[in-house]
């Protein structure tokens, strides 16, 4: 697999252990938002790859990644202690489950899943859709980029541990097409949860963090 090395532009807190790296995109990379990317670190030695889903609008310049940092693991502390001016190599983009351009869009997302809501929400906006964004965490993230959508007429739920109401106060309000970003676990209790209102796995688009 190809891997271009890239330039390290910002790294910023955007929540409790979560952050956003902005990186230069590479030439001729045409990624769409919800699609992902695998970057390539050396940790103590070792090569190693981690997918992470972009989290900005487009990837014209740059691109943004927003990684929830488990202090125990490999890659994330590492990205979390880079500087503006270290590079990391990147490959892709990879995944099927993006924006596109699709007029009303329901988005619901858990943890780190936050990133391709930004990210995609900005852009339905943008393209003057309509969009409503449902996000489970038990500490919200990107809480400034999420109020500015609400401002700009997004549906936004921020919830902390049920789902489901906010599920169907979203499909209500606009509906569309679904995007289920997440952790396994997460992404799999969505699914069942909109396959008993008739929204089949396969109509929605969905993405496990592994
Ligand atoms: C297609 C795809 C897209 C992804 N996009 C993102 C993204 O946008 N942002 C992001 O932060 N991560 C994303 N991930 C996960 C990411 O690739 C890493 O697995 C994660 O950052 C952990 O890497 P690490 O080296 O820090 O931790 P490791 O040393 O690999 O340790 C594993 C840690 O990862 C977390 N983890 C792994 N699996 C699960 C799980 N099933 N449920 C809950 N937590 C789990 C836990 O915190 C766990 O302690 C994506 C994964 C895939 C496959």
């Amino acid at each position: 697999m190809d891997t271009t090395d890239v330039t390290v532009r910002a790294v910023r807190a955007v929540g409790p252990d979560t952050i956003a790296i902005q990186v230069d995109a590479p030439a001729d990379f045409d990624a769409k938002p919800g699609q992902f990317v695998q970057l390539a670190v050396t940790v103590d030695g070792n090569e190693e790859a981690r997918h992470y889903t972009l989290s900005s609008p487009d990837a014209d310049d740059l691109l943004e990644v927003t990684v929830g940092v488990d202090p125990d693991g490999t890659v994330g502390p590492y990205l979390e202690a880079l500087e503006p001016g270290d590079t990391v190599g990147i490959n892709g983009p990879f995944g099927h489950a993006f924006y596109e351009g699709e007029p009303a869009v329901t988005l619901v997302v858990g943890g780190p899943g936050v990133g391709p809501a930004v990210g995609i929400a900005e852009r339905v906006l943008q393209n003057g859709g309509d969009v409503a964004v449902v996000y489970l965490d038990d500490a919200h993230a990107h809480t400034d980029r999420l109020a500015s959508l609400a401002d700009h007429g997004a549906d936004v739920f921020l919830v902390g541990d049920d789902v489901e109401p906010a599920v169907d106060a979203a499909l209500s309000a606009v509906g569309g097409q679904v995007f289920v970003y997440g952790f396994s676990e997460f992404v799999r209790e969505v699914a069942d949860l909109l396959e008993a209102r008739g929204i089949e796995s396969d109509d929605a688009k969905i993405e496990s963090f592994g």
